[in-house]
């Protein structure tokens, strides 16, 4: 999702007069995405902005150039007063909810006198409305938000308070900007959403639409090849959505459905609002509909009051469901939330040695799920070049990275059959048929 927020902060900027230099030392202005979720994601946040500070001197002592420096995103929200305490090179901080006004802070500040602002309000007219959706530049590929903010209050998660309540885009907004992509030569469209499978809108009919709805209607626009969808909720995985896997032939078979823990006990004090056995079943149903379905997840180990019983509760769990890929995660403390008061927190430790076992065993679902892909061939769109010689990448309908080769020049947005020859732990490679 900052990814998405970073391309439409550069489009926002390219509207106003900016263009993207990649060299830092060259750059009036310089805005760092940030992100909340986990510590270790905050540390490198005031990691990078001391490297910015060092840039921003040297740029100055050479040129007499002051760079105007921004912090956005959740850090911003969460510790914009912080920020600007501990970092005074710093302009302008301003939350996910507010990069809209970005032009108009820029304006205010001079990079004589150094004037500092801080927008982390949470803006009655949603930034959508107000952000001016021009595009400039995509890649073959793109994101699009269609799904922001959270109301589930996991006992863990910082999301509800970075990114403020659950608010789904207007089906019209989110169906303007997928036909402006795809003018712009995107192919596929990965819709995005803290809980993105939580979306509903009034559609063009009047009816309330859901994200299974939205898909149909995504695939109806001709020139859209491939969808995509992340993150879903266990809870909010209706039937709809199971019925557009299985009907529209452009949403890919990948389900990334997080589960985080496989015990009933941690579950219910994560407040994740479902059993195990319930999200087994979720996933059973989807496998009913689309049996070849890749899924994947997200696993937090050592959650507070974690026992050895629990943590042996996840790996049945994992053993059960057997994922394609997934991610998984020490438990972070997060300030604020209800899980960093509990008590009995885990050591860093045994939280160290249940992120091997669960990582361990999840890496051997992810090689066989794999090798299983040798000898299939999938219509695939070229995404990029790879690193080496007339290699190019692009992803299976499994969300598998797949390197081949090819004599063909500027095959970039194209689709080729690309039948798999070889697998290894993150990728495939494969031949042009
Ligand atoms: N809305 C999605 C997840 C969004 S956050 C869902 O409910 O599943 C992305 C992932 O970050 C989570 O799935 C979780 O695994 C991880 N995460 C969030 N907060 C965390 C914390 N405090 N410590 C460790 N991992 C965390
Ligand atoms: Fe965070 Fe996801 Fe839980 Fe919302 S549902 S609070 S985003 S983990």
């Amino acid at each position: 999702m900052n990814f998405y927020d970073s391309e439409k902060m550069s489009d926002l900027l390219k509207h106003h007069g900016y263009t993207l230099d990649n060299n830092i030392n060259n750059a009036d202005l310089i805005v760092i995405n940030t992100c909340h979720i986990r510590e270790k994601a905050v540390e490198k946040t005031y990691s990078e902005l001391g490297r910015i500070r060092d840039c921003i001197n040297s740029r100055e002592e050479k040129t007499g150039k002051k760079s105007i420096v921004a912090v956005a995103g959740c850090v911003a929200q969460a510790q914009g007063k912080e920020i600007m305490r501990r970092s005074p090179w710093v302009d302008i901080v301003v939350g996910p909810q507010s990069y809209q006004n970005l032009p108009e802070l820029i304006k205010k500040v001079d990079p004589l006198i150094k004037n500092r602002h801080l927008d982390i309000d949470f803006p009655v007219i949603p930034k959508f409305d107000s952000l001016n959706n021009q595009i400039y530049r995509r890649n073959v590929s793109s994101f699009l938000t269609i799904q922001e903010g959270c109301d589930k209050f996991c006992s863990f998660c910082v999301v509800p308070y970075t990114r403020g309540s659950e608010y789904s885009r207007p089906a019209q907004s989110i169906l303007d900007e997928a036909k402006k992509l795809i003018d712009s030569g995107v192919k596929e469209i990965t819709l995005l959403g803290q809980n993105v499978n939580a979306w509903n809108s009034q559609g063009s009919d009047n009816k309330i639409w859901g994200l299974g709805r939205l898909i149909e209607e995504l695939a109806k626009i001709k020139e859209l090849q491939f969808i995509r969808y992340t993150t879903s909720h266990p809870l909010d995985m209706d039937l709809e959505l199971i019925e557009a896997h299985r009907d529209v032939t452009k949403l890919m078979p990948y389900l990334h459905l997080p589960v985080q823990s496989g015990s009933d006990k941690i579950l219910k004090l994560m407040n994740r609002k479902h059993t195990s056995s319930q999200y087994i079943k979720i996933i059973e149903k989807v496998r009913t509909h689309v049996p070849k379905i890749a899924i994947s997840g997200d696993f937090i180990v050592g959650f507070p009051g974690e026992t050895q019983q629990d943590h042996q509760d996840t790996i049945d769990l994992i053993k059960e469901v057997n994922y394609s890929q997934a991610y998984s995660f020490k438990f972070s403390i997060r300030h604020g939330t209800p899980a960093a008061r509990l008590k009995n927190q885990i050591d860093e430790d045994i939280k160290s040695e249940r992120l091997y076992e669960i990582q361990d065993l999840l890496s051997l679902q992810q090689l066989a799920f794999n090798k299983m892909s040798i000898n299939t061939t999938s219509n695939v769109l070229v995404l990029r070049c790879g690193k080496k010689d007339k290699q190019y990448l692009g992803k299976s309908p499994y969300n598998q990275s797949i390197y081949f080769k090819s004599e063909i020049k500027d095959l970039i947005g194209s689709t080729v059959d690309v039948t798999i020859t070889q697998a290894f732990q993150n990728s495939l490679s494969g031949k042009i048929r």
